[in-house]
């Protein structure tokens, strides 16, 4: 097993592997007689119905070689004046598996309750509000799926993850709108607003007033932003649970990231399951707005949780991290080591226990869990198993995202301050700063009255990324290896839209 592993990374590090799940293949097992069982039909491939891509331009959009950058028709495609853009892969897999949604969607309150998700959705055809209108309580929302191993599990989830949220939001109505509108305040807020129930800073938080805390009678105060980011948690598991559900009847492949903000009372949510990455940029200054998870952000995690279990190693692997691998004529002698309790690192006598693969093996977008897959949140993978084992990865994934929280109405932001929300595709090549000034290189050109101003950035970003064609290869203007992924990026004005 060990040898079969060591084969699989041998080629990984030797190979130019861009995706998330490493290029294993999977087990293989063909039907000999017809499965008594009908086999649902895949979801077809699609593009984001807001591009509004005809059949032509549709199948324009795959071509590995061209490498179209698709944008929107008109600025006033989605709502804000968004920018969007996105480009095919250079080849790495059939289709485009990353997924965009934007929607404007209205929460009725419980007592009311439309029960959309138990409703038969045709999955294959494009999202219908489905929330009763109630001009009190609404959100809005961009997403982005970036998918692995097959583009169904990332279409489904831009498809659905919205009406999970709406969902979990419904329970609140009634909580929240009381909340605005009569305060439930016992004691003034005292709780350090620099940290949320994540446990990740949250710049630009200003403490609300006093009058929008709730007690409900708890020893704890509860705020009505923890409320929502419960409410996001919670979508985001139920998405799952969903996809574990539908995943053989509705033919879902694969896995996928999401990144989802939603602006919802004043405040944008933004929450993160996987490697892709948001930023404000305000005032030519860059914030962090997500948190990449991927196997060596997680490592403690994931080492914590084998060490507890050891049994879902199958025996194969070791929960220890060493700087290189270890070779049999250093068993009993002194290495570098770090187990879950650590971030630095000490020495140990090597034992036969630790000759094993690790957990956790590889740096930056090489690093890989039980030598499978790069990320280490997000949807789907219930079936993803340790190359020709029945070793199951699944459980050392998560989907529980990452949430930081902006108070957007609580800031002053001029023309040039946006949201940039994009895939890993787009910043496997760039940093925050290049990213900032490129955007504001299209601002000084393209003023705040030119409406398309949003999109052109979104544009610009893709192109720069993607790079040009060069001796068979993408290459950015510095000459380095431009990226080979699908790159999806929205370009969210923040100065008064929506408001
Ligand atoms: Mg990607």
């Amino acid at each position: 097993m060990i040898s079969r592993v060591k084969a699989a990374v041998t080629g990984l590090l030797g190979g130019s592997l861009s995706s998330k799940q490493s290029a294993l293949p999977a087990p293989c097992t063909p039907e000999k007689e017809t499965p008594s069982v009908p086999v649902a039909k895949p979801q077809p491939p699609c593009r984001p119905s807001f591009l509004k891509l005809s059949p032509e331009e549709f199948q324009k959009s795959g071509d590995h070689n061209a490498r179209i950058v698709l944008t929107l028709e008109t600025p006033e495609e989605l709502h804000w004046g968004t920018g969007y853009a996105e480009v095919i892969n250079a080849g790495k897999s059939h289709h485009n598996e990353d997924q965009a949604c934007c929607e404007f969607l209205v929460v009725e309150d419980s007592d009311l309750k439309h029960n959309s998700l138990q409703s038969d959705q045709n999955l294959n055809t494009d999202l219908q509000i489905l929330c009763k209108v109630n001009d009190k309580f609404s959100f809005y929302y961009w997403g982005l799926f970036d998918g692995h191993a097959g583009y169904g599990c990332a279409l489904t989830a831009s498809k659905l993850l919205q009406l999970q949220i709406c969902d979990q939001l419904r329970e609140l109505v009634h909580i929240l709108q009381q909340t605005t509108a009569a305060p439930l305040c016992l004691e003034p807020d005292t709780r350090n607003r620099n940290e949320n129930v994540s446990g990740m800073s949250t710049p630009e938080i200003t403490n609300p007033p006093a009058e929008t805390t709730m007690r409900f009678h708890l020893e704890k105060q509860v705020f009505p932003e923890s409320l929502v980011i419960g409410a996001l948690e919670n979508a985001f598991k139920q998405m799952d649970k969903r996809i574990e559900r539908e995943r053989t009847t509705h033919s879902i492949d694969g896995g996928c990231c999401a990144l989802v903000t939603v602006y919802l009372m004043g405040k944008l949510y933004v929450a993160n399951a996987g490697d892709s990455r948001a930023i404000i940029i305000r005032e030519g200054k860059t914030i962090e707005m997500s948190h990449e998870f991927t196997p060596e952000t997680e490592r403690q995690r994931l080492q914590l949780l084998a060490s507890i279990n050891p049994e879902l190693l199958g025996n194969e692997f070791t929960c220890l991290e060493f700087p290189r691998r270890i070779q049999q004529k250093e068993l009993k002698k002194r290495m570098l080591y770090r187990d879950h309790t650590m971030t630095g690192w000490a020495y140990k006598t090597i034992e036969e226990d630790d000759m094993k693969f690790p957990l956790v093996y590889g740096e930056g977008k090489k690093a890989r869990v039980m030598a499978t897959i790069g990320v280490t949140r997000g949807f789907g993978d219930h079936d993803l198993k340790v190359y020709n084992s029945n070793i199951s990865i699944k459980p050392f994934l998560s989907c529980m995202p990452g949430v930081k929280v902006y108070d957007l109405d609580g800031c002053d932001h001029n023309a040039d301050d946006v949201m940039i929300m994009g895939t890993d595709g787009l910043w496997d090549v760039i940093t925050d700063r290049e990213v900032a000034d490129i955007v504001q290189r299209i601002f000084t050109s393209h003023g705040p009255d030119q409406s398309n101003r949003y999109n052109l950035a979104a544009q610009e970003l893709v192109l720069r990324t993607r790079g040009v064609r060069k001796e068979n290869s993408w290459r950015l203007p510095t000459g380095k290896l431009a990226s080979l992924d699908d790159i999806s990026v929205f370009v969210i004005p923040l100065a008064g839209q929506g408001r």
